[in-house]
């Protein structure tokens, strides 16, 4: 976890670096101000939050005068916008003896099967039985590459033929969780996002075949945090086709724009469950506000 801290911080820390050094100066003046926001908004916080931050830092300041302790306060304002509240709890169990079925979507690329290995893998080592389901049968090299994942942790990987229906891979990954009587199955999916209507068709058909056999507990949406912008894009579309759960933000690692985890949660209203910190089998961790709101401040 400390790795993982400094990873991060070591990407992130800049923010809130900047931020102190501009809440150090003499005066804070309007100029001053407008550079935390400035600040904010390159890390992609968005404009309403960052409005609200700046907001609630200059009145404490105001009230609180010169005892207030700048760093702290910060702290407590950035960790507001977060939200500690939210319930970032994996839904990795089902109900009545049913497998718990996590269905994990986003673009190409975002890093949906590696996200799929990584959660694996920590489900393997709290003695957990998993079965995955390769039903993002648009890219060859993704059935491939969760076959690996699937041999490198030790479970079974469902495939079907290639170019065959992503809906009948995820029955039959389902299928074989409930026969089996396994805790979790993972389905990683296509993220073609040619039009919405054509993804509403894919996922909702791909939801509605599991579903027939047991209800998905989680729908994870993967988004790449480097993207920006962009992203909250995607993430708009896939929520308005699908019931988002959880999102798992990855490239974390990559990126200054921590800032993203604040919007991304405003926009859809769900919580960062996960975040990715890099490729590696062990580089995904639990999203705790506090812990990167603190990696944020470095
Ligand atoms: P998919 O198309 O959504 O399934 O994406 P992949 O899982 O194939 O990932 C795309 C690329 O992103 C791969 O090279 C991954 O190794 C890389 N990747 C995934 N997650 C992370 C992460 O958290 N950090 C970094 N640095 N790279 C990642």
């Amino acid at each position: 976890l400390v790795r993982l801290r400094q990873r991060l911080s070591r990407s992130q820390g800049g923010l809130g670096r900047g931020l102190l050094a501009i809440l150090s100066r003499d005066r804070l003046d309007d100029d001053a101000w407008e550079d935390i926001e400035d600040t904010l908004l390159t890390a992609d916080i968005g404009v309403a939050p960052t409005q609200e931050l700046v907001d609630g830092l200059r009145t404490r300041l105001r009230v609180e005068g010169d005892s207030v302790d700048v760093r702290a306060a910060l702290r407590e304002e950035l960790v507001k916008l977060v939200d500690p509240t939210m319930d970032r709890t994996l839904k990795v169990s089902g109900a009545d003896g049913a497998p718990g079925v996590v269905l994990v979507v986003g673009v190409n690329g975002a890093g949906k099967t590696t996200t799929v290995g990584k959660i694996s893998r920590i489900l393997v080592a709290q003695d957990r039985s998993v079965v995955l389901g390769a039903a993002d049968t648009f890219r060859a090299a993704a059935v491939e590459q969760l076959a690996t994942w699937g041999e490198r942790v030790g479970v079974p990987v469902v495939r079907g033929p290639e170019g065959s229906d992503p809906a009948s891979v995820a029955f039959e990954a389902v299928k074989q969780g409930v026969a089996e009587d396994v805790d979790t199955v993972l389905v990683d999916t296509a993220g073609r996002l040619q039009n919405k209507a054509g993804l509403m068709d894919e996922l909702g058909k791909v939801k509605r075949v599991i579903e027939k056999q047991a209800p998905v507990t989680e729908v994870l949406l993967v988004l790449d945090a480097t993207t920006g912008q962009n992203g909250m894009v995607q993430a708009r579309v896939f929520s308005e086709v699908v019931d988002v759960t959880g999102i798992v933000l990855t490239k974390l690692d990559g990126s200054a724009k921590g800032g993203i985890v604040v919007a991304v949660q405003r926009e859809l209203g769900v919580p960062v469950k996960l975040v990715g910190l890099g490729e590696g089998p062990d580089d995904l961790a639990p999203f705790d506000a506090g812990a990167f709101v603190d990696a944020l401040l470095g």
